[in-house]
């Protein structure tokens, strides 16, 4: 989608520190991170949230998620534990309408969260 920060970051318009990617998955540091590590992990297709999954693009998701494990082990978070979080919609606390996974840690994590 063209107006769409993430893909621009996929197509290298807005750059980004990238981390990792495999095929169908890009990971990237996110610009204020809320944590030592928080990495935001993304599907290279867009797709506005969880809301617009389905059997079509499910794929994406598990790509993300094996993307987001070898980060937290390159990360050296592995052991010490970490925290997904996607957040959906307007009370989701969504800002970016493309999916994303936020990896979080190298601190303890509260909850419940805010
Ligand atoms: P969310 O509020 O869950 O939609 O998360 C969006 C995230 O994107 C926030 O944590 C922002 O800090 C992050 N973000 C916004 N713009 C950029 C950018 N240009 N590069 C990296 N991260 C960004
Ligand atoms: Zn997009």
């Amino acid at each position: 989608m063209s107006d769409c920060l993430f893909c621009k970051i996929i197509n290298g318009e807005i750059p980004a520190e990238i981390v990792a990617e495999n095929d169908q998955a890009l990971a990237f540091r996110d610009i204020n991170p809320q944590a030592s590590t928080h990495v935001l992990i993304i599907p290279k297709v867009h797709i506005e949230s969880t809301r617009n999954l389905n059997n079509d693009n499910i794929d994406a998701l598990s790509h993300m998620a094996l993307l987001a494990n070898e980060i937290s082990d390159s990360e050296k978070i592995k052991d010490s534990g970490y925290r997904w979080v996607i957040n959906t919609g307007g009370d989701g606390g969504q800002t970016v309408y493309h999916i994303h996974l936020h990896l979080l840690g190298g601190r303890q994590m509260n909850w419940p969260p805010g």
